[in-house]
């Protein structure tokens, strides 16, 4: 039989996840603050819990998908937590993006309560949860690793366990780091591109052909088109990746100079109202610096 799944945050990219899951047959429970993505769960055959402890008691294996190392905090430790409601022997899969120390630290305290840990952020955005299609950055244990592997192939594709704990969470680190700085690439290009007064879509086809091609060009072209910023992936967690790396990077004396500025930019968009948007809204920081 398979595992019994809790589900804890079923925000953009929790939902999609854990409907994933129930498709490939798992039974899944779940948790978030908000009713609406409760019945939501409900809805497409999961069960909705009215806690945190009801709803790990009986799960086999608890995946966690919340915005930031705070909430993972308060999620995993007190009275109401996933450390003192779980089963001793569960398997938590924590998925959100957090800092590394934050995952090395959950592991040594969930090992104490008999609970294994795996650091498994991911990349793809919305899309690439709904088609269950997720790069998946394993950090922990390979037999916990090879325990969770056909549960993560349910929502991924490219599922790579990268080291120890936390390491999972360093690798999703680099990764935010080279999202926003393509990000940041591709608005510069479009400023650019208007205000040459050529046609923007046809510069954008041939480009992504080239090699400027990239996925961010990919799914993010009609954010640029259309001005659309609805998320996706919101400013406020690309600031919170961007402060995360930052540290990271500083700890271990490796430079990233263009990675600063995109974080000042990031920075920038949320002091100005528009932490909120998508990432793509990078667009908005270029053309107010271009007067545009
Ligand atoms: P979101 O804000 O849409 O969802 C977060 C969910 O966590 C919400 O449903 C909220 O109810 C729940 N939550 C928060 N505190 C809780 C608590 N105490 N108890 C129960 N539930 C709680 O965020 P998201 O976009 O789904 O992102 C989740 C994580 O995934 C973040 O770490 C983010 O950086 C990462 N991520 C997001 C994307 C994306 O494109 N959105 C892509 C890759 C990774």
């Amino acid at each position: 039989a398979r595992p019994a799944v809790a589900w804890i945050g079923l925000g953009i990219m929790g939902s999609p996840m854990s409907e994933n899951l129930i498709k490939a047959g798992y039974s899944v429970t779940g948790f978030t603050l908000e009713q609406d993505k409760l019945d939501r769960l409900a809805a497409a055959g999961g069960t909705a819990a009215t806690s945190i402890a009801e709803a790990v008691k009986d799960a086999d294996v608890i995946v966690t998908m919340v915005p930031a190392s705070p909430h993972v905090e308060a999620i995993a430790y007190g009275p109401d937590g996933i450390l003192e409601n779980a089963k001793s022997g569960a398997l938590l899969v924590d998925m959100s993006s957090i800092t590394p120390q934050t995952s090395v630290d959950l592991a040594k305290a969930a090992k104490d309560k008999g609970i294994r840990v795996l650091d498994a952020p991911v990349s793809g955005g919305e899309a690439g949860a709904v088609e269950a299609v997720l790069s998946i950055m394993v950090g922990g244990e390979q037999a916990d690793f090879d325990a969770a592997k056909p549960l993560l192939d349910a929502l991924g594709k490219t599922i790579v366990l990268c080291g120890p704990h936390g390491s999972g969470q360093t690798v999703k680190a680099a990764n935010q780091l080279i999202v926003a700085v393509n990000i940041q690439a591709c608005a510069e290009a479009v400023v650019f591109l208007e205000k040459s007064g050529v046609d923007l879509k046809a510069a954008l086809d041939v480009l992504n052909g080239g090699l400027a091609g990239s996925t961010v060009l990919t799914r993010k072209k009609d954010n640029f088109l259309n001005r659309d910023f609805k998320p996706g992936f919101r400013i406020d967690l690309h600031h919170k990746d961007m402060g995360i790396v930052t540290d990271a990077a500083r700890n271990v004396g490796a430079a990233l100079p263009v990675g600063a500025v995109v974080a000042q930019l990031v920075a920038s968009l949320r002091t100005q109202g528009d932490g909120g948007l998508d990432h793509s809204a990078l667009l908005r920081a270029v053309e107010r610096l271009s007067g545009a």
